[in-house]
């Protein structure tokens, strides 16, 4: 279960956060638990959540190691900096704020392995898209060139979100029958590159107006192995309504 808290929080909102949510979800082991603040926020959220089950992740990083790349980050330091986890290629960096390609994507997530973090794997069809009927066709797509050029061993270490753009921040939530579908038809797509035995142990997380009063249905459909979920992360009492869940 992973929280996005996108460009919120400064670090002492971060710490207020940690202080209520460590208690609301200790002693849960059902499920990993991973916050993504703003960069900025990082060193406060690991200081926070140091010695409970609450992991910490970068929203973004570079694929450099260190240079000459004026305000972007890379694996490695988001690792000095206490992170475990990232996220690569979510619909706000590819649509918004850069225009990150699949290329990008795909150098990102090898970065990110190198570097000592677990990547999560953003794809989704946007809203003209879906109307389009094209859902699959941008997955595909989207896995091939993003998800596809890693190693079996990379492919291993790797969990892929399932978010349709339409439904990010937008209060419209993707049926548990649409997003099972998605999933289903990702991990075909992994069946095919990576084999039947991979493809199974894929975690694959849904995105896209996750609530608490939306999450038991979602995460009664088999194909969905927990969420990603952005605006209900940031109230301690949501976010754990919501872990609660797996
Ligand atoms: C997200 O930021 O990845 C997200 C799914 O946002 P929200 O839950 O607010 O739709």
């Amino acid at each position: 279960m992973a929280g996005n808290w996108k460009m919120y929080k400064t670090p002492q909102e971060t710490a207020t956060f940690f202080q209520r949510f460590v208690p609301l979800v200790s002693g849960m082991s059902q499920c990993e638990i991973v916050i993504f603040p703003p960069s900025i926020d990082i060193a406060a959220a690991v200081a926070s959540a140091g010695g409970s089950n609450i992991a910490v992740g970068g929203q973004n990083l570079y694929w450099g190691k260190e240079g000459a790349f004026t305000g972007e980050i890379s694996a490695e330091m988001l690792a000095a900096a206490g992170a475990r986890w990232v996220l690569v290629g979510h619909s706000e960096r590819r649509h918004v704020v850069t225009h990150e390609t699949d290329a990008d994507v795909l150098k990102k997530t090898q970065a990110a392995l190198a570097g000592g973090l677990t990547p999560i794997v953003c794809v989704g069809e946007r809203l003209e898209e879906h109307k389009a009927g094209k859902t699959n066709e941008v997955l595909v797509k989207q896995f091939a060139a993003g998800v596809a050029g890693l190693t079996e061993e990379q492919f291993a270490q790797v969990v892929v979100a399932y978010e349709p753009v339409w439904a990010i921040g937008t209060g419209q939530t993707a049926t548990p029958e649409i997003a099972a579908a998605a999933h289903k038809l990702i991990r075909e797509e992994a069946d095919k590159r990576f084999g039947t035995e991979a493809a199974a142990k894929m975690h694959i997380l849904y995105g896209g107006s996750v609530k608490p009063d939306n999450i038991d249905g979602l995460m009664k459909e088999v194909e969905i192995d927990g969420a990603l979920v952005g605006g209900a992360s940031l109230d301690p009492d949501s976010f754990s309504k919501i872990v609660k869940a797996a």
